[in-house]
């Protein structure tokens, strides 16, 4: 039985149906699980000292495009909006190989880990036509090589520019060769069992790079696996003039007359939703993956989270993918999202907590899941740990629930732990992965990718 005890933790910020913070109290570990909290003393394998630490669960992060990584903060693309923005990304994505898409899974993933992420949804829908095969098997290969916790998407584009869609047609797909991709992907990788490190949705990438009969059949055989579905949806105001004039209803409407509401969807961004829209969001538990840098950097709008709070439409945070973000930082998210809407809210802005909340319960709502995102025995063992005795913490730690949005988490954390195993020691990554080789084989790749 492999296991780990923190002892008398500073703060432990539970994200428990309660809210709780305990003080002074240990956290046992036992295969995987929480098996304790409390002030009895305990015995274990590996014993960490909690003097001065906070401990949080483990961030979700619902929304990303990892190969992104691979493209971040090009000159030619800083000063565009989402669809020139595409365009000018597609030319360069048509060249990524499936050693690419591990290795820039790697180094998303790694990042994530290093601040506090321990679940990390990921939506690939890029399959440029002449490397198109088994591109979503090198995604789980880099995430158990890390030990995150991974749900991928199968995400796919099936209109090309010539169906007057917005991407290359060699980067399009026919709908026989996703749906076929992608029920062999939930068979060989979805795990729907509590404790799962793998898990799989469908997620077709956006109205503009689809068919609507695309958008259908995927919602049908989600369902008959019982898989999650997930889109970009009302990202932006083009997006909405898009779908005004090919199909003649709003974006939502139209993602409904092809069945896509219910518990099962997600959307990310939800930006541009009107407040019947909202309801309706609320009325059928259709959730939102909110995604404040990107939407800041690709000047997108933003979306009305006080009023999808109050209304109870599920929320997660996510960082989306690193070419519009450029990073892949939940903790910098945190504090991304709490100042932008200080600034556009002021007083009905959601609070530094509501914000964590939405990070990690909210994710794990958003990806059905009821086994991670709070500290309680039973759950799996995903946390991380800060020390907040450091100089750059002095007079920030009066209240635990709120400086990860307030203050700021500007480095790695101490520890990241995931399913029981420590994946992240004094901010470096832990286990079979040398970050320092990864980096150097990655930057070869980017040049190359970059070069074409
Ligand atoms: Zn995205």
């Amino acid at each position: 039985m492999k296991s780990i005890l923190i002892q008398n933790i500073k703060a432990i910020v539970t994200l428990d149906k309660e809210d709780r913070v305990l003080e002074g109290q240990h956290l046992l570990i036992e295969d995987g699980r929480i098996a304790y909290l409390g002030t009895e003393q305990r015995n274990a394998e590996t014993v960490i000292d909690g003097k001065g630490l906070f401990a949080y669960p483990g961030l979700i992060n619902t929304h990303h495009h990892l190969y992104q990584t691979f493209t971040r903060n090009l000159p030619q693309v800083q000063n565009m909006e989402l669809f020139p923005w595409l365009k000018t990304l597609y030319e360069i994505w048509r060249g990524l190989t499936p050693e690419m898409i591990y290795y820039s899974s790697l180094v998303g993933m790694a990042e994530l880990l290093k601040y506090g992420c321990t679940t990390c949804f990921d939506q690939h829908y890029v399959f440029p036509r002449a490397r198109a095969k088994h591109l979503i098997d090198h995604q789980f290969a880099a995430a158990t090589d890390l030990g995150i916790r991974f749900h991928a998407a199968r995400g796919s584009m099936a209109r090309g520019r010539s169906d007057g869609g917005l991407p290359p047609d060699d980067l399009v797909q026919t709908v026989d060769e996703i749906l076929a991709d992608s029920q062999r992907l939930i068979e060989e990788y979805h795990d729907p069992k509590p404790g799962a490190m793998r898990q799989v949705a469908l997620a077709p990438c956006s109205p503009f790079s689809v068919s609507g009969e695309l958008m259908r059949e995927t919602a049908l055989l989600a369902r008959s696996k019982k898989v999650r579905l997930h889109t970009h949806l009302a990202e932006t105001k083009d997006e909405e003039e898009y779908c005004l004039q090919q199909f003649g209803l709003r974006p939502l409407a139209y993602m409904d007359s092809l069945g896509w509401l219910g518990s099962d969807v997600w959307y990310a961004h939800g930006i541009h939703f009107d407040d019947t829209e909202l309801e309706l969001l609320a009325a059928t538990q259709t959730g939102v993956a909110h995604c404040p840098s990107s939407n800041q950097k690709l000047a997108s709008g933003v979306a009305k989270i006080p009023r999808m709070l109050e209304l109870d439409v599920p929320l997660g945070l996510a960082v989306d993918g690193s070419a519009s973000n450029d990073g892949s930082n939940m903790l910098q998210e945190l504090r991304s999202a709490y100042l932008m809407h200080r600034l556009h809210y002021s007083s009905t802005a959601p609070s530094a907590y509501q914000l964590l909340q939405l990070a990690t319960r909210g994710g794990a709502r958003l990806l059905g899941r009821d086994d991670i995102g709070s500290l309680e025995v039973g759950k799996a063992a995903d946390l991380f740990l800060i020390n907040m005795e450091k100089i750059e913490y002095v007079g920030a730690q009066f209240d635990p629930r709120a400086v990860l949005s307030t203050v700021g988490i500007a480095r790695p954390v101490d520890y990241t732990i995931v399913n029981g195993r420590i994946v992240v020691k004094d901010g470096r990554i832990e286990g079979l992965i040398d970050e320092d080789k990864v980096a150097e084989v990655a930057n070869k790749l980017v040049r190359q990718l970059n070069e074409r």
